[in-house]
């Protein structure tokens, strides 16, 4: 049925990069004599679901939606994707993404733009825009994403789907293809907390393979879907009411808010001035990440060579010149320069220094609250094209999901209604560190 639906409307959606037909009839077989027999069980077993193409999926083709891996098949698959499988996954293709994970609209992709299934005038957001418009137009089950500064929590956001990115270390990173490894968590896609809830439960696991990786003994995740916010404290910051933030969306998570109140949550402002330096913090920081990371792509061991070059070098450059679009070029010239002695200490130390003083003004919000509420993004999802012409812009919009990466924190949306055009709206709930439970619960209690 998933696959009759992605041949029915992914024409149009654009939400898959690869769709792997004949892996996932093979593989929806397999499973199945295993529920039959009894040695699978489990919540997702046999369930479909797509994976973001910046995972690494053994011998299918993983292009992080750019030319200079467009013909990339692993050799091996992504931790999280093996713990999915391992709980009876079937896996039906990879989803579009902006190139590299850089960018809030799926529209950096060099295999064409993914359009959101609620209005196809308009993007589905970004980064992990295929993930969240393949759960909205019903093409799967549930989707992975990757967030490193809001990339499953805004499409969720224009989508109308439920999204978590998760504590930084909680999902393993190994076979996640890097943009900003010290912001890149992986995280759920699906139609609503519960699900999102049992799939983080069963990709969550401490890993060797990835350094960064935490052991956590609390990942039973859906435990906390629990209707009850008695007495739960609930703060909104002030700074994310104010300029810049559409007037419906606003409405909408006033009202998200009052609801809350309403099942007994204390609700109240805060001040959370600081918020304001993350998104000059966090693209110093993510370009410098991405800059080194991105180095590996020379055109050597794997993905796109140019055809006709004049030695090493020569080959290096136009390799690149022609396997890397305009933003990814873009942060890895910001990144270069940010790193680049003399700037060193004026760019990236200094945006360090800010990374530290947004985790300390969480801190101390999480001695008063225990969900931090707010919008996922100012707006709801613009018309295609309105965005690619102004990247400061885009930029701007990252402003309420950037400063969770920053901190490490888990953050997650959940749909909060829709615009006068139909558009879905979202609400952004923030954990502590380690605290997923009380946003699953606070959103599970909301929806
Ligand atoms: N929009 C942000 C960027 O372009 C976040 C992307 C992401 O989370 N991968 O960097």
């Amino acid at each position: 049925a998933a696959l009759e639906q992605i041949q029915a409307v992914d024409e149009t959606v654009n939400a898959f990069v690869t769709v792997d037909e004949a892996g996932a009839l093979r593989r929806a077989e397999e499973v199945q004599k295993q529920i039959d027999e009894g040695s699978l069980t489990g919540a997702l077993a046999g369930v479909p679901a797509a994976i973001k193409d910046n995972l690494c999926t053994k011998d299918l083709l993983t292009t992080c939606s750019s030319k200079i891996l467009y013909n990339f098949k692993p050799t091996y698959t992504a931790e999280a994707v093996r713990n999915l499988e391992r709980a009876g996954a079937v896996l039906l293709g990879k989803t579009n993404m902006d190139e590299f994970a850089m960018g809030s609209t799926t529209e950096t992709s060099a295999f064409g733009v993914t359009r959101n299934p609620w209005n196809t005038a308009h993007v589905p957001g970004g980064s992990s825009g295929g993930s969240c418009a393949a759960v909205a137009a019903n093409e799967c089950f549930y989707a992975l994403g990757s967030d490193t500064g809001g990339s499953i929590r805004q499409p969720s956001s224009f989508c109308g789907v439920t999204g978590i990115k998760p504590t930084y270390g909680t999902v393993s990173r190994y076979g996640l293809i890097a943009y900003g490894s010290s912001l890149d968590q992986i995280g759920p896609v699906a139609k609503d907390v519960s699900d999102c809830a049992a799939v983080l439960e069963a990709i969550s696991s401490y890993d060797r393979k990835d350094s960064t990786s935490l052991k956590r003994e609390d990942c039973d995740f859906t435990s906390a879907l629990v209707d009850d916010v008695q007495g739960m404290r609930i703060g909104i910051p002030r700074d994310y009411l104010g300029e810049g933030l559409d007037e419906e969306v606003k409405a909408a998570v006033l009202a998200a808010a009052k609801a809350l109140a309403a099942k007994g949550a204390v609700v109240e402002e805060f001040d959370l001035s600081l918020v304001e330096y993350a998104i000059p913090a966090y693209y110093v920081i993510a370009a410098a990440e991405a800059s080194s990371n991105l180095a590996r792509f020379d055109g050597v061991k794997y993905g796109y060579r140019t055809e006709e070059y004049e030695g090493l070098h020569n080959m290096y450059k136009k390799s690149r010149s022609e396997g890397f679009g305009e933003e990814v070029k873009r942060r890895i010239m910001l990144g270069s320069f940010v790193l680049s002695s003399g700037y060193y200490d004026a760019y990236y130390l200094k945006a360090l220094r800010t990374k530290a003083l947004i985790k300390q003004a969480f801190d101390e919000a999480f001695e008063k609250y225990d969900v931090i509420l707010g919008p996922a993004a100012p707006t709801t999802a613009p018309k295609l094209g309105e965005s690619l012409s102004d990247p400061l812009k885009m930029y701007l919009g990252d402003i309420y999901t950037i400063s969770v990466n920053l901190a490490g924190l888990p953050g997650m949306t959940v749909p909060c209604g829709k615009d006068s055009k139909g558009l879905p709206i979202g609400l952004q709930m923030i954990g502590d560190c380690f605290q997923e439970k009380k946003m699953i619960r606070a959103g599970y209690s909301f929806e």
